[in-house]
C-alpha cells in the first residue's frame, strides 16, 4: 500500500514542477510581449521563445528584458503572497519562485555569468546598465538571497531539510536542462530557420 506521506510528498513535488514550468513560460511569454507590442510575430514555447521576424538591434534589447521582467515578477508575486499568508502559503509554489534565481546564481557562481547566451547583457543595456557589467547577474542574487531569508524568517525550517534541499536543487537543474533539451528538439525544426 502507498502511504499517505508518499503520496504527500508526491503531490508537493509535483505542485514544485508546474510552477517552475509556468515560471519559465511567464518568462518566454515576456520576450514574446515586447515583439507583438511592436507588430512582430513571436511564439513563446514552455521554453525558449521564437522570432520569426526580424527585429531593430533595439528592439531586441527591450525583447531580452521582457524575460526578464516575466522571471522578476513571477517571484515577486510569489514573494508577496507569501509574506500575506507565509503559514498556509503552499510552500512548493514558493520554492518555485526561487528556482530559476537560484539557477541563474549557480551559472554565475560556475561560470561568471547567469545566463549563457548575451540575454542578461542585452536586459542591462535596455535598462541603461554596462552592457558588458553583471546588472542582471546581481538582481538574481538578490532576489534569491531575500527569498531564501523569507523562508528561513517565517518557515523556520529544521535542519534535517538540507538533504531535501539539495535533492531538489539537482532535480531542479536536471528538470529545467531537460524541458529546454525536449523543447528546442520539438520546436527548433518547426520554428527556428
Ligand atoms: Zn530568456
Amino acid at each position: 500500500m502507498i502511504s499517505q506521506n508518499f503520496i504527500t510528498q508526491a503531490k508537493n513535488w509535483l505542485v514544485y514542477f508546474t510552477t517552475v514550468f509556468v515560471g519559465i513560460y511567464l518568462h518566454e511569454i515576456g520576450h514574446c510581449v515586447v515583439a507583438w507590442v511592436n507588430g512582430k510575430r513571436a511564439i513563446p514555447t514552455p521554453a525558449k521563445e521564437y522570432l520569426l521576424d526580424t527585429v531593430s538591434s533595439n528592439t531586441q534589447l527591450y525583447m531580452s528584458l521582457g524575460g526578464i521582467i516575466g522571471t522578476v515578477l513571477f517571484s515577486f508575486i510569489i514573494f508577496a503572497l507569501y509574506i500575506k499568508a507565509p503559514f498556509t502559503f503552499p510552500k512548493p509554489v514558493f520554492a518555485a519562485a526561487l528556482a530559476s534565481p537560484g539557477l541563474y546564481c549557480l551559472l554565475f557562481i560556475l561560470k561568471g555569468r547567469g545566463h549563457d547566451a548575451t540575454e542578461f547583457q542585452e536586459a542591462q543595456a535596455a535598462m541603461g546598465f554596462s552592457y558588458s557589467g553583471h546588472a542582471v547577474d546581481y538582481l538574481f542574487l538578490f532576489i534569491f538571497l531575500l527569498g531564501f531569508v523569507l523562508w528561513l524568517w517565517f518557515s523556520k525550517p529544521p535542519l534535517k531539510i538540507i538533504p531535501k534541499l539539495f535533492a531538489g536543487s539537482v532535480m531542479t537543474v536536471i528538470f529545467i536542462a531537460g524541458l529546454q533539451t525536449v523543447n528546442n528538439r520539438i520546436f527548433d525544426p518547426l520554428f527556428s530557420h
